[in-house]
């Protein structure tokens, strides 16, 4: 959620403690275990990763990036338009480096969700999936078409290709049984709130 437009300055480092504070905060994490486990890790040949350590260099621009699987996180949640706007701020992002100076103006500022169970439900669907599979090229596919998909839907907006675009994501996901329950769970709990402050 957006709580807030004043400036204010950040410094890099606080800027990639908090994007990855609202990663944990959607449960990314649960669903990055299940990728990395089964081969379809973004980092795999960067110099910056340390075998079973991980990454030891954490910059902007990987904070800020989504694949697909954690577009798809993002765009269920509603948060994905306020993540960009965010990122957009940030000066200096490449790709497995950055140019961010150390000190960064900025206005947006989004509070952390509190959705992990929205990561793990979309992990244990993948894991799922995973072991229906013969292979994981289709768990390669599918995270590379729900990312297209993902932003031809913020692309058009409210026009009337982006109710097909949404019907096709919908299909694409028809299996995502917990996932799915659990953005109604979500879904649910904000209108519960809604209806009890009026
Ligand atoms: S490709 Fe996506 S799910 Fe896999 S490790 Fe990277 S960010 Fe995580
Ligand atoms: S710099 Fe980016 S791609 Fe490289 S290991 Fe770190 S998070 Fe992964």
């Amino acid at each position: 959620m957006l709580v807030g437009d004043e400036l204010y300055i950040a410094t890099r480092r606080y800027l990639i403690d908090y994007g990855m504070r609202h990663l944990n905060g959607l449960g990314a994490d649960h669903i990055c275990k299940v990728c990395i486990q089964n081969g379809g890790s973004c980092c795999r040949s960067c110099n910056h990763l340390v075998d079973r350590v991980g990454c030891q260099n954490r910059n902007t621009s990987c904070t800020a990036w989504l694949c697909g699987y954690l577009k798809l996180l993002f765009y269920k949640a509603g948060l994905i338009k306020n993540w960009h706007t965010f990122w957009d701020e940030v000066p200096g992002i490449d790709f497995r480096k950055d140019f961010t100076p150390p000190l960064v103006k900025m206005t947006t500022h989004l509070e952390v969700p509190m959705m992990r169970e929205l990561g793990e439900a979309l992990a244990n669907d993948l894991k799922l999936k995973l072991s229906r599979d013969k292979d994981n090229i289709d768990f390669i596919v599918l995270a590379s078409d729900l990312d297209e998909l993902i932003d031809e839907i913020e692309f058009a907006g409210n026009s009337d290709i982006s109710t097909q675009l949404i019907k096709r994501l919908n299909y694409l996901i028809k299996d995502f049984h917990e996932f799915q329950q659990a953005i109604k769970n979500i879904e649910l709990h904000k209108w519960g709130e809604k209806t009890t402050q009026v």
